[in-house]
């Protein structure tokens, strides 16, 4: 990498920021297509956000991702916000525009729709229910990508009830039956979906228990948790013979959209890339 005057400079933000993968996945595609930029990661401490924020147009950076714990303590501060961004409530994606705005965008939707169609091609949306577990940020975007795929029965599982109600109302979602965590009943009998949106399965973190023993064979177990790869969900689900995608083809798929807005190019995803991403060097969560 050499630099020059015109580098253009972008990054992550996070608290902490030193385990994410993404300086590395953008690295990779500003060395494969020869660009003049550099991704750096950028520890910045949850108050420090506002001041971190207002100073990019100054230092004339182009944009960064966000990643934990600013999603959401950054939209007040945008300038602007996608359609994405306001229907998640979390921005993932600040984009520095021409008049030195912050536009808050969010692609983790957009990473969930363009994995399934890449991943899962053979899924359609109405082929049965769509069941989510979870109701943060992570499930929020993925409701929102499969509404926009068209999917029209969704249920959401989680262990507080009241806060998937309150998801069903902020992405008016009319229709969305709500299942308690620890009585799913026969919510998962007829899925054609099942996506964990929720940190359970993480290291560190319980795994997610859930009956499968009614799931059908067909329907394609999700995990957006990518460390580890294969969570005890995925581990279980594979084992009886579901299809199943792990967190690490959202986290590649929606990193295209942010680093075409950072260096103007729009860059492919190619299967070496899920191969360096998890090198014992690649990095942990994003
Ligand atoms: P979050 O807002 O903290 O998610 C909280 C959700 O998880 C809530 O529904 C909460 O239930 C549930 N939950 C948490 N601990 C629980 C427990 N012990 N038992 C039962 N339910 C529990 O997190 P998030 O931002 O949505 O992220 C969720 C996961 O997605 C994280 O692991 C993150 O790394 C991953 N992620 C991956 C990608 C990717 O690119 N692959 C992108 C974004 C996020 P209550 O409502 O009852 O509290």
């Amino acid at each position: 990498m050499s630099l020059t005057g015109k580098t253009r400079v972008a990054g992550v933000m996070g608290w902490p920021v030193g385990h994410s993968k993404s300086p590395l996945l953008h690295g990779i595609w500003l060395e494969r297509y020869r660009l003049d930029g550099v991704y750096v990661p950028l520890p910045v401490r949850p108050n420090d956000l506002p001041l971190a924020m207002s100073t990019l147009p100054a230092l004339g950076i182009a944009g960064v991702n966000l990643t934990v714990p600013h999603k959401e303590a950054a939209f007040p501060l945008m300038a602007e916000l996608d359609e994405a961004a306001t229907a998640i409530g979390a921005v993932n994606t600040v984009v520095v525009d021409e008049k030195r705005r912050l536009i808050g965008r969010n692609t983790d939707a957009y990473g969930v729709a363009a994995h399934l169609r890449a991943s899962a091609p053979d899924w359609r949306p109405d082929a049965g229910p769509a069941v989510v577990v979870g109701a943060g940020g992570a499930a929020r975007a993925v409701v929102h990508a499969l509404r926009g795929l068209g999917a029209a029965r969704l249920r959401l599982v989680n262990r507080t009830p009241a806060k998937a109600e309150k998801l069903a109302r902020d992405l008016k979602l009319e229709t969305a039956e709500i299942v308690p965590l620890d009585r799913p009943g026969p919510a998962l009998g007829d899925a054609a979906l099942l996506v964990n949106a929720t940190p359970l399965g993480m290291t560190g973190m319980p795994p997610l228990h859930l009956d499968l023993t009614g799931l059908p064979r067909s329907c394609i177990v999700y995990d957006v948790i990518y460390a580890p790869l294969e969570t005890e969900l995925l581990k279980a689900a594979r084992a009886r013979g579901n299809p199943c995608l792990d967190g690490i083809g959202m986290l590649i798929h929606q990193a295209v959209p942010a680093f075409e807005a950072f260096f103007g190019l729009r860059p492919e995803v190619t299967d070496d890339l899920r191969a360096r991403l998890l090198q014992p060097s690649g990095g942990g969560p994003c």
